[in-house]
C-alpha cells in the first residue's frame, strides 16, 4: 500500500500531521510541531493520535488500526511515550548530521533496541501453494504494533535513505525535516506554500528596507 493510497483510504481520520517529510520516519520527527519555540505542539498526544498517524503514514493497515482503536489504558500510554522517545532519538541524530557534528551513539543504541523488538514481532509465513513467503505481524492486533512500525520506518531511513538528501527547512523558525527528491536537489523549504513564501517575503522586505 502506498502512502498516498493509505491517506486516501482514511478520509475521515483526523489528519493534522505534516506530510512534507517524504519518508514516514521524517514525518514522525515532524509530529512535534514548532520545535524552535518554547512550547512545541505535540501531535502525538495520545494513542488515538498515534494510530491515526501510523495509518495515514501507511505504516499499519486500516484494518489493524481499527482493531487497535478499542485498546486503551496505561499500556497504550507507555507505547505513545516510547514512540515519542524514538522520535526524539531520531531527531538528535538528524540534528547532529545537520550541524556537522558526530552522530551520538546513545540514540543509535536506543533505536537499535526498539528495532530488534520490532523484528521480533514479525514472522514469515508461506502463502498458498506457490510457496511465496511474506513477512507480517505475528499478532493481528498488538498495542505495540504502531511503535514497532515506527521503529522499522526509522531503520529504513537510517540504513537505506540517502542521508545527503535529508534537509532541514531553510526557514529560521522551522525545524521540519524532509528528503529532497527534487531533480536539482535544491529544495529549501518544507513547503513552498508556508515557509517558502514567508521567507521570500521576509527577504524581499529586508532587501527593500
Ligand atoms: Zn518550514
Amino acid at each position: 500500500m502506498t502512502v498516498s493510497q493509505a491517506r486516501s483510504r482514511a478520509p475521515g481520520r483526523s489528519n493534522p500531521f505534516d506530510w512534507s517529510g517524504g519518508h514516514p520516519a521524517l514525518d514522525l520527527v515532524n509530529t512535534l510541531d514548532e520545535r524552535p519555540f518554547d512550547t512545541p505542539i505535540e501531535m502525538l498526544a495520545g494513542y488515538g493520535d498515534l494510530l491515526n498517524f501510523a495509518e495515514l503514514a501507511g505504516l499499519i493497515e486500516a484494518s489493524a488500526a481499527k482493531r487497535l482503536r478499542s485498546f486503551g489504558g496505561p499500556a497504550c500510554t507507555r507505547v505513545v511515550r516510547r514512540v515519542r522517545d524514538l522520535r526524539e532519538q531520531l531527531y538528535a541524530i538528524l540534528a547532529a548530521i545537520h550541524d556537522g557534528l558526530p552522530v551520538p551513539q546513545n540514540p543509535l543504541d536506543a533505536i537499535a533496541a526498539e528495532v530488534r523488538r520490532a523484528h521480533a514481532a514479525r514472522a514469515f509465513t508461506a502463502t498458498g501453494r506457490s510457496g511465496a513467503i511474506v513477512s507480517g505481524w505475528r499478532l493481528p492486533a498488538s498495542q505495540e504494533m504502531p511503535l514497532h512500525a515506527c521503529a522499522l520506518a526509522i531503520e529504513d531511513l537510517l540504513l537505506s535513505a540517502d542521508h545527503g538528501r535529508i534537509r532541514k527547512c531553510g526557514a529560521a523558525d522551522c525545524e521540519v525535516y524532509f528528503i529532497d527528491t527534487s531533480k536539482a536537489h535544491r529544495r529549501q523549504w518544507c513547503s513552498m506554500k508556508n515557509c517558502g513564501n514567508r521567507e521570500k517575503q521576509r527577504r524581499w522586505r529586508s532587501a527593500t528596507e
